[in-house]
């Protein structure tokens, strides 16, 4: 079922972006982790995309 409303699909996607990556095992944390939630490192990158812009 796709989704039409354009609001709850920009949300979706951002939802599914917006994420920190950890440096040192390379899994996904939330947006508001401070630490990995595996190896309790903080050295979080942050994945941040800009949507919409094509390059
Ligand atoms: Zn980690």
């Amino acid at each position: 079922m796709p989704i039409t409303d354009a609001a709850k699909k920009q949300i979706a996607q951002r939802r599914r972006i917006f994420f920190k990556i950890c440096l040192r095992c390379g899994i996904k944390n939330p947006i508001t982790a401070t630490r990995c939630r595996k190896c309790k490192a903080q050295v979080l990158r942050l994945k941040n995309r800009t949507l919409g812009v094509k390059k």
